[in-house]
């Protein structure tokens, strides 16, 4: 085969949102000549789309706020399946990256005091979401970005070239990850534009890839979310955990239908909105779970007084963790209370004056008035659950973010673990700061303690190169299926066997389902065209990902036989304290995907001690408890 582009580096970054930004930042800090890599435009990733803000326990509203209060939202939020250590670092490092951005050049909205403001969101005990209005993810990439220019700055001053220490490659889908024996050597990918294919040479490649939501029809995530970076460490070796916990946003768009599962934020409940059925009525009162009575108001009086005084009244349950909100308005279209669109009605028009509106979701009014022609500052929004984030992803060790694929690190929404069976609102971007920038350094760490640099074998790249071309060779057009379609079916099969209420008969018509779309995915062919620029070629390689993460979430769904966070079924109903401490992981076994349970690793006796045992109760078995306290004495 020809000669192909090649580039060699310490560490590569598959991913420029703020997982991929912030690691690249701490390599490159740390010396390692770096590469990020991005399949859109430098700056168009889900991070910028994020509106709410970031969850980080500064206390600067309310001083009763502190890591461990976060901490155990956060386990509460996951229903006690998280990572316990991710959720432990999570909590104690974000206040510090948050403060570390303003270094950078972030400017927040404030506090009348001049502090970093703080908003409150769902699960959250204290008004915790640093934020700027509703576009909180648009500064945070903004101040990334910008960092990575000051070291590319610096590196022009002492190197002489802007792109001596840290290059982007923007517009560059990556397909395949290379080893050398066991351990990462570098990743294949191709230019969008004009198709040609490089390779990359690298002892240590950071996958930061975000999330799979592309695989489900309805959905708040952009074309570029298909999964590839979960499919990418499967085909490396690594393994997934959780990827039966899909977290379904209560509030989505639903109409018209060219916009339906835009996300609507949560920052519209944090901000006082309300949840309301076609009647008018305020249903979320009927839908407290019994876990969460002691903290969320029986009636709209207590609820409404809380806004005012949080430490005499408990919160209105708008503000419960987000599968439990989208589960209850799921149940009222179901029952005939919805709207005609099938949604419910959002509030916040009879809830705070018109210049507030404007000034806290500007961009929320802008969203409706364009896409809609709501006016939110007058009227109801009409929303419903959409497909949003994905809990499951490569299973890490928490402290550097390392898989068990030497080399091969992750973070962000592509890494497992830290959210549990569900995330909580703002809980992302903090995660993805923490957490790059602990995968940047285990990186750097990694690299630095190598004897011998891996070597890439050709044969390989031609392979792989060959294969991302074969849809170019389809001969039989008759045979051929179009990735399009495909796509569509996929998308159909996901979100209704598999979506945000499951039942087994039906995961088991999905996996056979996507068994015989697998099966015809050999004979996926480029619709035309040639390999400039050609979203067609580029559409039959995410459908690859997009299958294979389907396979996983189907099969560990229909594994897990309980209800939990982000995984309901209708078959079984209820929450297993014999599942809690059972986590699945799935791995690729001669090409099939194989599911495997595996044990989580007891919470630290001084972690367990944050909470009360009536409340463990609720969660573990009476054994897991017992062991506990004979720890403690
Ligand atoms: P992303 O920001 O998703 O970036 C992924 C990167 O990987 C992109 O650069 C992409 O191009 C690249 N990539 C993917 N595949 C490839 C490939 N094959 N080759 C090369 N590059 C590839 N969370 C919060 O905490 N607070 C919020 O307020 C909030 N609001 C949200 C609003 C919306 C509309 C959405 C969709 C999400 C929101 N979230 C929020 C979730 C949060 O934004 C995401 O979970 C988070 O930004 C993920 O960050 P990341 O760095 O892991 O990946």
């Amino acid at each position: 085969m020809a000669e192909i582009e090649t580039h060699e580096y310490d560490v590569i970054v598959i991913g420029a949102g703020g997982a991929g930004l912030r690691a690249a930042i701490e390599a490159r800090s740390r010396g390692m000549r770096t590469a990020i890599l991005c399949k859109s435009l430098f700056g168009k990733a889900h991070t910028v789309m994020a509106e709410g803000g970031i969850a980080a326990a500064m206390g600067n509203v309310n001083s009763g706020d502190d890591w461990r209060v976060h901490f155990r939202d956060t386990m509460r939020g996951g229903k006690f399946l998280n990572n316990w250590r991710m959720a432990e670092l999570h909590a104690t490092e974000s206040p510090q990256r948050v403060w570390e951005l303003e270094t950078y050049g972030a400017l927040f909205d404030r506090t009348p005091e001049g502090r970093i403001s703080q908003r409150n969101f769902g699960g959250h005990e204290y008004p915790r979401l640093a934020h700027v209005g509703d576009r909180t993810g648009l500064e945070l990439i903004r101040t990334l970005q910008q960092k990575v220019v000051s070291l590319q700055q610096r590196d022009r001053a002492e190197l002489g070239s802007y792109e001596a220490g840290l290059r982007v490659f923007a517009e560059f889908t990556v397909t395949d990850l290379l080893r050398d024996g066991d351990r990462m050597a570098g990743a294949v990918g191709y230019w969008r534009e004009n198709g040609r294919f490089v390779r990359l040479e690298a002892p240590a490649v950071v996958l930061a890839t975000g999330g799979i939501g592309k695989s489900f029809k309805v959905t708040s995530n952009s074309w570029e979310y298909t999964g590839d970076g979960h499919a990418l460490a499967l085909r490396a070796g690594a393994r997934l955990i959780n990827m039966e916990f899909v977290q379904f946003h209560p509030t989505g768009m639903v109409w018209p239908p060219s916009v339906k599962g835009i996300l609507v934020t949560e920052s519209v409940r944090g901000d006082g909105g309300v949840l309301r059925d076609a009647a008018g009525r305020r249903f979320m009162f009927d839908y407290v779970p019994e876990v969460f009575k002691a903290s969320y108001a029986d009636g709209p009086e207590e609820a409404d007084r809380w806004y005012s005084d949080p430490d005499n009244n408990r919160r209105p349950p708008e503000l419960l963790p987000r599968d439990e909100v989208a589960r209850a308005i799921n149940n009222e279209v179901k029952e005939g209370r919805g709207s005609p669109h099938g949604g419910v009605y959002l509030d916040v028009a009879g809830r705070l004056p018109t210049e507030e509106i404007m000034r806290r979701l500007p961009s929320m009014h802008h969203q409706f008035k364009e896409l809609a022609d709501v006016d939110i500052t007058s009227q109801s929004m009409e929303v419903g659950p959409t497909c949003h984030y994905v809990m499951g992803g490569v299973e890490v060790d928490p402290d550097s973010a390392a898989s068990a694929v030497p080399g091969l690190f992750a973070a962000g929404e592509v890494a497992g673990g830290m959210h549990g069976s569900n995330r909580l609102g703002g809980n992302s971007l903090s995660d993805l700061l923490v957490f790059g920038k602990r995968a940047g350094t285990g990186a750097a760490d990694y690299v630095s303690g190598l004897e011998r640099r891996p070597e890439v074998d050709p044969a390989v790249v031609d392979e792989s190169v060959a294969a991302a071309l074969a849809p170019f060779e389809v001969a039989d057009t008759r045979g051929a299926e179009n990735p399009y379609t495909m796509q569509s079916e996929l998308q159909q099969v996901m979100n209704r066997l598999v979506g945000i209420i499951r039942d087994g008969e039906e995961m088991c018509s999905a996996l056979e389902q996507l068994a015989e779309i697998g099966q015809r995915a050999g004979r996926l062919a480029v619709p035309e065209g040639n390999r400039q620029f050609n979203p067609g070629w580029h559409l039959v390689l995410d459908v690859r990902n997009m299958l294979l993460v389907s396979e996983c979430v189907a099969a560990a769904a229909l594994r897990r036989t309980e209800s939990r966070g982000g995984h309901t079924r209708d078959d079984h109903p209820r929450m297993d304290p014999n599942w809690r401490s059972r986590l699945l992981g799935c791995a690729l076994r001669d090409g099939a995907v194989e599911v495997s349970e595996q044990e989580q690793e007891p919470m630290r006796a001084d972690l367990m001690r944050l909470f009360s045992r009536e409340e463990l109760e609720k969660y573990f078995t009476a054994e897991e408890l017992a062991v506990v306290e004979t720890a403690s004495r």
